[in-house]
């Protein structure tokens, strides 16, 4: 039997009621111009979500591995160059898929934990006088160290060396939590999933395309399946699609949205940050290093968290999924059984994320891991009584 509790896992997330209503709505038919008169609207509520006016917004039936797919199939053929990071298991699985394509990858290697090293960017871009370099892969949030890297950095590096590389940005646990701007970070092709900042099930990539990038996927000759982006923008346009939706999650999309901008944009990354303190806050109390390097590295969606030897993270992550019914995120690759993560993205509060926390801390006690009982909810709640006592002051 499901557990009734919230998760706490970095994707899917929890759903909220009012999506959850929303994909109960009866069958509809996609060839319509009801169909048509709703989707307009959603894409171009899509583009703001991205940060993007120039672009357009996709939705392929798939999810976020569908959308890497996409970015590389439509633009890159075989034998191609493209420039990226491994710096946690998701850039690593881009660079994987990358590689099953034909084409070729230069990785700079980073320490799980790091971000996008910008002066090995730099100097792998220098070097590339040619412009061999056809895309440069960046994860925005590496969802499995609990990193944020800087975009804009990365385009200020490319446009330094006047590279003219296309970049493609990871954006599968970052947009709609995090700010996202994509017009302003010259990103050419962002992709993202349905189950992270969006709150619904898996099942769509949501995928946003510049100019550029439409122009030279058209001027590409290469096959490419069924996820070329030709059809897919030619009947996105028409407000129409090359196939059947997802037409269920496409109508709780609308929600999803909804209730993006009714909460606002700046007020829901505001949120996801002050949530996050919280966090930060409790693993510090207990002692426990965050696996992000810098603050500046912090993730507001998700924090991997290192549980001391020799004390298993993933006896941890299992322990509280029986014992509590409360899901946190296992480590992975490298990391499997010494961080678990606490995701902490999409619909959740205050009082939400306290559950959680204390949740954690009688694992971690059960475990027998030294942390002082109650230090991490306490530290917790002292951070969100402190930002409200401070907005108070200002009132
Ligand atoms: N990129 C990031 C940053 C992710 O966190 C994930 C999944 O968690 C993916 C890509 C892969 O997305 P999916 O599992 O939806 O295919």
């Amino acid at each position: 039997m499901q557990s009734q509790n919230p998760i706490f896992i970095p994707g899917p997330t929890n759903i909220p009621e009012r999506i959850r209503l929303a994909m109960a709505r009866p069958a509809w038919d996609h060839r319509t111009e009801a169909f048509e008169a709703f989707f307009g609207p959603l894409r171009e509520d899509l583009k703001t979500v991205f940060g993007t006016e120039q672009g357009e917004v996709v939705l392929f039936t798939g999810s976020g591995t569908t959308g890497w797919d996409v970015a590389l199939s439509n633009l890159l053929a075989p034998g191609d160059r493209v420039l990226a990071t491994s710096h946690g298991m998701f850039s690593q699985r881009w660079i994987d898929l990358a590689r099953s394509l034909g084409l070729v990858v230069d990785v700079i290697e980073a320490e799980w934990g790091e971000g996008i090293p910008m002066d090995a960017m730099e100097s792998a871009l220098a070097e590339d006088t040619q412009g061999a370099i056809k895309a440069v892969l960046a994860v925005h949030n590496e969802t499995a160290t609990g990193v944020t890297s800087d975009i804009g950095r990365v385009r200020q590096a490319m446009d330094q060396q006047q590279h003219p590389a296309l970049l493609f940005v990871d954006g599968v646990s970052s947009i709609g939590s995090l700010p996202f701007h994509m017009d302003d970070w010259g990103v050419d092709v962002a992709v993202s999933g349905s189950q992270k900042g969006f709150m619904l099930p898996t099942g769509l990539a949501v995928v946003a395309i510049s100019e550029r990038a439409e122009q030279e996927a058209a001027a590409r000759t290469h096959p490419r399946g069924h996820l070329d982006l030709g059809p897919m923008l030619k009947a996105s346009r028409a407000n129409s699609y090359p196939w059947t939706p997802a037409i269920g999650l496409i109508g709780a999309l609308r929600e999803s949205v909804d209730m993006l901008m009714e909460e606002g944009l700046p007020a829901v990354y505001a949120r996801h940050t002050h949530l996050a303190g919280g966090v930060r806050a409790a693993a510090e109390a207990w002692g426990l290093p965050i696996c992000a390097k810098h603050p500046a590295l912090y993730s507001d969606t998700v924090t991997a968290i290192h549980v001391p030897a020799p004390h298993s993270a993933a006896e941890l992550v299992a322990h509280a999924n029986r014992r509590y019914g409360v899901s946190f995120g296992v480590g992975l690759g490298p990391l499997s059984d010494r961080v678990f993560r606490i995701g902490h993205l999409g619909q959740l509060t205050e009082t939400l994320l306290l559950s959680g926390l204390a949740t954690a801390e009688m694992a971690l006690l059960d475990l027998g891991v030294a942390i002082e009982p109650g230090s991490g909810v306490a530290a917790a709640q002292g951070h969100f009584r402190a930002v409200i006592a401070e907005s108070q002051e200002q009132i």
